[in-house]
């Protein structure tokens, strides 16, 4: 079961499920509200991916509704992933849950080599520096094929004005545009505004544009002008975009037509390339300084997810890093592929911190069109939420991007360490703005929803 499904094979999907006359369902994140006539198990693969979370309309996450449900049913419930998250970790470890280590790897091939390229010393040329064209050559000469990753789609991230310095930004956002060379135009990655290529700068007219930055297309073009004997494969959003384009894409990183493929997360889960040698990783920074705090553990997953794609099948693969910051310790452990002792330390961070998995978080967000009333609108609710014992309030702030789609956005965080406490005091406001008059106004005038252990703090 999955959203491709048009309604009649939903409704029969679902109908196989009610009646027991599919054993086994197979499905994405919706598929856990499916009926059954008599569910004995439940298995949740990559548990820790955070496509689990619905971000909008109805929030859930699929994984804690699974968890619930087959503790309504006791029937057992299986979360499967080599990088778990704190929150399934936490569990694991005091016990609530049993923990399973599987010490072996599903093929005999022992666990890619992963090495750190130092920017600091290898200055980049189109996102690539002098070390990773070295081992992409390398892996090629043996026949292999070479992975390179980077999760931003695009020919580059921002075009400036070498004159006045501006960059080209959304005029509905609080982002720059990004350059999609191959159309020649400007697109925005957040509400999807898209534009001609522009040739002159908008503040002070100059014809001076730069274009900063590697997106996958100016990567695609580096490779190919430097292998031209190499056939090259991207494998991102752009490149995908019609229908049943995606599995033919993968068809043909899979059966080895391409050598080099270059792709954003797209080519990062489970899909499984025999002749993969080598992966190459051009940025792994970001993560790292991010203002998240869960960052680093989604950039440790992703990496590690990533490393697997190198070396299946006969061969111990090779994974290349660049970084600017090769003396961080995060990078020792993902040398070593120790998620269990990076988890142990973050939970250490975390907990000093009451940061989840020990302690709660829920956010309200609202939005309007009107830069004021979003703001108004969780002031006013800050002030009327009576907080339980234990339960903090931050100020109702701007979101970090705080215009998007034209609409200005802002939040009010809320945490405790006791996640009844906060409960309790949300139940309390949602019914105050049911009932209260003045509060139920101020809440219809904007937009605004309310995320129990949001994922993202945009
Ligand atoms: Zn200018
Ligand atoms: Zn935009």
């Amino acid at each position: 079961m999955h959203s491709g499904l048009n309604d009649t094979e939903r409704h029969l999907a679902w109908w196989h499920a009610k009646q027991g006359n599919a054993k086994i369902v197979i499905g994405t994140r919706s598929s856990v509200f499916s009926s059954f006539a008599d569910l004995g198990l439940i298995i949740i693969d990559e548990e820790h991916d955070g496509s689990f979370k619905q971000q909008d309309g109805v929030r859930y996450q699929a994984r804690d509704v699974a968890t619930y449900r087959a503790k309504q049913q006791n029937i057992p419930i299986i979360l499967g992933s080599a990088t778990p998250s704190l929150e399934t970790f936490v569990n694991a470890e005091s016990g609530r849950y049993n923990l399973l280590s599987l010490t072996e790897r599903a093929t005999k091939v022992a666990l890619p080599t992963i090495e750190l390229i130092d920017l600091t010393r290898q200055p980049t040329n189109d996102g690539l520096s002098p070390g990773m064209l070295e081992a992409i050559k390398a892996t090629l000469s043996k026949d292999k094929q070479v992975m390179l990753f980077l999760n931003r789609r695009g020919y580059a991230p921002v075009l400036y004005c070498k004159d006045c310095k501006q960059a080209a930004k959304c005029h509905r956002c609080d982002s720059h545009l990004t350059l999609h060379r191959r159309v020649n135009r400007m697109r925005c990655h957040h509400c999807g505004y898209e534009g001609q290529l522009q040739t002159r700068c908008g503040a002070c007219n100059s014809a001076e544009m730069i274009d900063v930055g590697e997106g996958t297309q100016r990567v695609e073009d580096a490779i190919a002008l430097r292998f031209p004997e190499s056939t090259v494969l991207r494998i991102d959003r752009d490149s995908t975009s019609r229908k049943g384009e995606l599995a033919e894409v993968l068809e043909q990183a899979r059966s080895g037509k391409a050598d080099i493929l270059i792709g954003t997360q797209l080519i990062t889960k489970g899909h499984d390339f025999p002749n993969v040698g080598m992966v190459g990783i051009l940025e792994a920074d970001q993560g790292l300084y991010s203002t998240d705090f869960r960052a680093s553990e989604a950039l440790f997953q992703q990496i590690l997810q990533v490393s697997g794609r190198a070396g299946r099948r006969d061969d111990v693969g090779r994974v290349f890093i660049q970084t600017n910051f090769p003396e961080n310790p995060f990078f020792e452990k993902v040398i070593k592929h120790d998620f269990i002792g990076f988890a142990k330390d973050l939970m250490k961070e975390r907990k000093a911190a009451q940061f989840p998995p020990f302690g709660s978080f829920a956010l309200i967000r609202a939005e309007s069109p009107h830069q004021a009333q979003a703001l108004q609108f969780l002031r006013k609710a800050r002030h009327d939420i009576q907080p339980s014992d234990g339960v903090r309030l931050m100020d109702a702030v701007p979101a970090p991007m705080e215009r998007r789609a034209g609409r200005y956005r802002a939040q009010l965080l809320l945490c405790s360490h006791q996640r009844s406490a906060l409960n309790h005091t949300l139940a309390l406001w949602l019914h105050l703005i049911a009932t209260d008059k003045e509060a139920k106004k101020l809440a219809n005038s904007v937009r605004w929803s309310l995320d129990i252990d949001p994922l993202d703090h945009f």
